[in-house]
C-alpha cells in the first residue's frame, strides 16, 4: 500500500491548487519541490519590508469571477492596475498601445486621427494574413510602434527574430483607441496584500511539503510512495529527452536595494531598445503602494536556456509544437501520471489559466 494518494512534483500554482483540491476530497498528498521554497515562479521574498517578486513581476488578472473569488478566499487582493511605461532610448511612452501612446508618438488627439495614422502605415506594407509576430504586430499597430516599442524588446526577450516567432505572443497586448493605460482587459486585477506567499501558504495548509527534493534524483522511490503522480516540471526531461529537447527561454534577475524611497515612480518600466540588455526594471514596492524608506528594484535580463538554468518561457514555434505533441502522446497513455502547468503542458499560461487548469484536473480525478 502506498503512503499517499498523490505525489505532486512542484509546489508552484498548479501543484498547490491541485493538492488543495485533493485534500478537500480527503486524499493524502505529498508535494515536493527542488527549490528551497514553495510557490514556484510566484514566490516573493520580503526584503526591507517589501515583497520582492523573485522570479519577475506577477500581476494577477482574470475575467473569471470563480477564479477571482477562489484566490481572494485565501488572501485579499489590492486594486493595483498594471500600467507599465516603455523607455525607448530615453523617450517615455505609455503601454499598452493606447491613445496616450499615440499622442506621445505622433501628437494625434482623437481616435480617428490615430486610426488614420496606423492605417496609412499599414497600407504601405501590403501585408497579407500575418504569419509571424513581426507581420502580426505591423498589421495591428504599423511601423513606428513596431520599430520603437516591439521589435527590440521582442527580439531580446526571445533571442530570435520577430519573423521567427508565433503571432499569438503579441496578441497578448491590447491595442485600444481610448486613453486607458491598463495593461490588461480582464474584469478583475490586483496583487495579494502581503504577497503571493500568502496565497500559496493558504493552498498548502495542512499538506506535507518536502523542499529541496529533486524528483529526478530519486524518481522511482518517490513515485512508489503514492498511487498517482502529478508532474509539473519539464515534460521533455520527464521522458529523458527521448525525442529531443524542447526549447525554453531563461531569465536572469538582478535585485538591488536602493537608498531612495522612489526610483522610477512606477512598478514596471520596459526598456524596448535592443541594445539595452535587460527588458524591464521592476520597482516592487509600487505593487503594494509601499511607503518604505528604501526601495528594491530588479533588472530582468533575457537569457539562453541551458542545463542548470530555470526554464521560464516555452517557445511555442512550429518545431517545438510538433515535438511537444510527441511527448504529449506519451503523457496521454500514462494511467497513473498527470501532467500539468506551464512546463509540463508547454504552454504560455498566466496564473489564472494555471489555476483553472489545476481545478479542472482535480475535478476529473
Ligand atoms: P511553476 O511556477 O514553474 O512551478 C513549477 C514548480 O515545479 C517549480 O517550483 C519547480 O521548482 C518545480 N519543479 C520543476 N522540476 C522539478 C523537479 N524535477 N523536482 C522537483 N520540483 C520540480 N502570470 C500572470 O498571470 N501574470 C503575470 O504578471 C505573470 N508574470 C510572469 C513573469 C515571468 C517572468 C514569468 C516567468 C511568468 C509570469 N507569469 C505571469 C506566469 C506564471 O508564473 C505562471 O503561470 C505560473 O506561475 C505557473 O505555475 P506552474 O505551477 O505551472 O509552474
Ligand atoms: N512586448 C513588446 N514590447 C513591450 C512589451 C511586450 O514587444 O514593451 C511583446 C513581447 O514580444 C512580449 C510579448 O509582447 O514577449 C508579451 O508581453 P507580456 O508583457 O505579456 O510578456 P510577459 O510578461 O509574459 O513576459
Amino acid at each position: 500500500m502506498a503512503n499517499y494518494d498523490y505525489l505532486i512534483v512542484g509546489a508552484g500554482l498548479f501543484g498547490a491548487v491541485f493538492a488543495h483540491e485533493m485534500q478537500k476530497k480527503n486524499k493524502k498528498c505529498l508535494v515536493i519541490d527542488k527549490r528551497s521554497h514553495f510557490g514556484g515562479n510566484v514566490f516573493c521574498e520580503n526584503i526591507e519590508g517589501i515583497n520582492v517578486h523573485k522570479y519577475g513581476a506577477h500581476i494577477f488578472h482574470t475575467n473569471d469571477k470563480y477564479i477571482w473569488d477562489y484566490v481572494n478566499s485565501f488572501v485579499e487582493f489590492n486594486r493595483y492596475t498594471n500600467s507599465p511605461m516603455a523607455n525607448y532610448n530615453g523617450e517615455l511612452y505609455n503601454l499598452p498601445f493606447n491613445m496616450n501612446t499615440f499622442y506621445q508618438l505622433w501628437g494625434v488627439k482623437t481616435p480617428a486621427e490615430a486610426q488614420q495614422k496606423i492605417r496609412d502605415q499599414v497600407d504601405q506594407l501590403n501585408l497579407k494574413s500575418p504569419n509571424n509576430l513581426e507581420e502580426q504586430a505591423l498589421s495591428l499597430v504599423g511601423t513606428d510602434i513596431y520599430e520603437k516599442l516591439i521589435k527590440g524588446y521582442t527580439e531580446k526577450q526571445w533571442g530570435r527574430k520577430a519573423t521567427e516567432l508565433p503571432a499569438f505572443i503579441i496578441k497578448r497586448l491590447p491595442v485600444r483607441f481610448t486613453f486607458d493605460n491598463n495593461y490588461f482587459n480582464d474584469k478583475y486585477q490586483g496583487i495579494p496584500i502581503g504577497g503571493y506567499n500568502k496565497l500559496i501558504a493558504g493552498l498548502l495548509e495542512g499538506i506535507e511539503v518536502r523542499l529541496e527534493t529533486d524528483f529526478f534524483e530519486n524518481r522511482n522511490d518517490l513515485m512508489n510512495l503514492a498511487d498517482k503522480t502529478v508532474f509539473t516540471g519539464k515534460i521533455d526531461e520527464f521522458y529523458d529527452y527521448q525525442f529531443g529537447n524542447l526549447e525554453y527561454r531563461s531569465l536572469r534577475f538582478d535585485h538591488r536595494i536602493l537608498e531612495t524611497d522612489n526610483f522610477q515612480g512606477n512598478a514596471v518600466v520596459n526598456y524596448t531598445a535592443f541594445d539595452v540588455p535587460y527588458t524591464r526594471i521592476i520597482e516592487h514596492k509600487h505593487f503594494e503602494f509601499g511607503k518604505q524608506t528604501k526601495t528594491v528594484i530588479t533588472k530582468e535580463y533575457p537569457d539562453t536556456y541551458e542545463d542548470g538554468k530555470e526554464a521560464y518561457y516555452p517557445i511555442n514555434d512550429d518545431r517545438n509544437t510538433a515535438l511537444f505533441k510527441k511527448y504529449s502522446a506519451l503523457a496521454k497513455s500514462e494511467l497513473n501520471i498527470i501532467f500539468g502547468g506551464r512546463l509540463a503542458e508547454y504552454k504560455y499560461y498566466d496564473m489564472h489559466q494555471v489555476i483553472a487548469a489545476a481545478l479542472k484536473t482535480s475535478r476529473e480525478c
